[in-house]
């Protein structure tokens, strides 16, 4: 079974509500080999702008290929789970009510995510690009990105889906830890023991994110396919749609998606 669109994919609010940029803690990832190129958008060089959203299922490796691409193009990754996962466990108010709702594998109000990424966005780093990872998640969410960049003059290059089976979203969802110590990001179905022992051998622990537990997931991946996938037509519609086979190892992956994107 495959979730359709699953082969796919952060701010500061206002006032009290200030969230960090969900930069830090990314883990240490190899150096993929950058492949050659496939169709359509043209980026002058490797630093060159790019403005793009990660669409895809969760687990589908938005984030993991996300991180690669920040690194590679040195440009922002910004994720909207970061962020409110950030401001949760700094336990603003805008934080604790969206806890609830993560917790639970459901959406934070579009307004809520609107007002973190249009602070975001403003921000200087965020000038010469960004990878959206984990928005938009709903077409009014997308609608309102489109404005959004509209009046920026700095509209969207490209959405990347990425397109993962079924089977292997759950593996990767009910299977993904954080080294405690490193931030590396590991699965208990797919990382090497010899991968896995190096964090406990370091005095790290594998942490497992909270809304990681399989009532969560089938949840998060209802709400996916009922909010979200519709975005993947969205997207289609305005010709902006890039699909990547994203199973297979991460620098397999980051090759085909640097290929799409050429
Ligand atoms: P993620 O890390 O992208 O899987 O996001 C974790 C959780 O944060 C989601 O299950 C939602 O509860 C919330 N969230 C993240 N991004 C958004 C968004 N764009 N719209 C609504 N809720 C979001």
């Amino acid at each position: 079974m495959v979730i359709m669109g699953a082969r796919e994919h952060s701010g500061n609010a206002s006032g009290d509500h200030r969230l960090s940029s969900g930069f830090g803690g990314y883990p240490a990832l190899t150096r993929p080999v950058i492949g050659g190129s496939v169709h359509r958008l043209e980026f002058t060089d490797e630093s060159s702008e790019m403005r793009i959203v990660l669409l895809g299922a969760p687990g589908s490796g938005k984030g993991t290929q996300a991180k690669i691409l920040m690194v590679e193009k040195n440009i922002p990754q910004i994720s909207t789970g970061d962020m409110l996962r950030e401001a949760a466990a700094s336990g603003t108010r805008l934080g604790l009510k969206a806890k609830s709702l993560m917790d639970a594998g459901n959406l934070v109000p579009d307004e809520v995510v609107l007002g973190v990424i249009s602070e975001r966005l403003a921000r200087p780093d965020a000038q010469n690009g960004f990878i959206l990872d984990g928005f938009p998640r709903t077409t009014q969410q997308a609608l309102d990105l489109e404005e959004l960049l509209d009046q920026m003059d700095t509209p969207l290059d490209a959405a990347v889906l990425m397109d993962v089976d079924f089977d292997i979203l759950m593996k990767r969802l009910t299977g993904r830890r954080t080294c405690s110590l490193t931030g590396k990001l590991l699965n208990i179905h797919f990382s090497s023991q010899e991968e896995l022992d190096e964090c406990a051998d370091a005095g790290g622990e594998l942490i497992q994110r909270e809304d990681d537990n399989e009532e969560t997931i089938s949840n998060r991946l209802e709400v996916y396919r009922e909010n979200t996938e519709p975005l993947v037509d969205f997207y289609r519609e305005r010709r902006k749609l890039l699909t990547v086979d994203a199973e297979g190892p991460i620098d397999e992956v980051y090759e085909r998606m640097t290929a799409a994107l050429a």
